[in-house]
């Protein structure tokens, strides 16, 4: 891929901004978040439903954490969206880029040819946030990230089933220099069992990948409501999964908690 090429590309994206991260191994880090559009998944738990149409325009953060967003059409080219990632890229404010939806693997081609350009005019290191269903478009970055955050969606949580690509996908994770830990969405409806077989798919690929159980945020304006899980159930399930695993955490989205995005 000539540079040439890959300055023709263009995304499509919700929003660039400058936030702290409040899931997962990054929690509490500041990071410049990069919101693709589209999502190919529908989980019931969804925060991000705005995400999985590709609107006519994005929004922008014009100075970093300020939330003065300016308004620009879809889709962005690449040499664009450069650009407004550097101008967020104050000296020793962020720790690492966000790639995050939506689906960001649903842009893996786009990805394939920003990501060798943006490392190098940034020095920041790219961290993957996944529905955790797409090895093959992983593979196509892998290259070029360094930490992933993968969700694995249990059934009786989200809707969705994806056991086979959740397993090659961890592996191709585990198989290179990236970082990797497993989040898991739990409420009062998840089943037990998926969660043992959760932490055995984990374990199967190496019982040292940390598991974040992250309790869903209730959510009441779906026809199945979602419903944070009672403190018992919470003890119970960490102690079921660290029977595999040796890193359980149980973190909730502090981001909601600090009022932040
Ligand atoms: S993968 Fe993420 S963005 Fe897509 S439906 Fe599930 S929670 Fe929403």
């Amino acid at each position: 891929m000539t540079s040439k090429t890959a300055l023709t590309s263009n995304a499509r994206l919700i929003e660039v901004f400058s936030a702290i991260q409040g899931e997962g191994l990054n929690v509490g880090t500041r990071q410049i978040f990069i919101r693709f559009a589209l999502c190919d998944l529908r989980c019931r738990f969804c925060d991000s439903a705005h995400t999985w149409v590709a609107p006519a325009n994005c929004q922008v953060e014009k100075t970093p954490g300020l939330r003065d967003f300016e308004i620009h059409s879809n889709p962005v080219p690449l040499p664009i969206l450069m650009e407004w990632v550097e101008r967020q890229n104050l000296p020793g404010l962020h720790d690492s880029i966000s790639l995050t939806g939506g689906e960001p693997l649903l842009h893996s081609t786009f990805l394939a040819q920003f990501l060798p350009e943006i490392r190098p005019a940034t020095d920041l290191p790219v961290y993957l946030e996944t529905g955790g269903h797409r090895p093959e478009q992983l593979a196509m970055i892998l290259p070029y990230l360094d930490s992933v955050g993968m969700d694995l969606k249990l059934p009786t949580t989200s809707g969705e089933s994806r056991w086979q690509e959740h397993a090659q996908f961890l592996q191709l994770c585990y198989k290179s220099v990236c970082e990797v830990f497993v989040k898991i969405i739990i409420s009062q409806n998840t089943d037990p069992t998926e969660l043992e077989r959760a932490a055995l798919l984990v374990a199967q690929v190496s019982p040292s990948i940390p598991i974040f159980l992250q309790p869903a945020t209730p959510l009441e304006s779906t026809n199945t409501p979602v419903l944070a899980p009672a403190p018992h159930q919470v003890l119970t399930w960490q102690a079921l999964m660290k029977r595999f695993v040796k890193q359980v955490r149980v973190v909730p989205q502090t981001h909601k908690m600090l009022n932040q995005l």
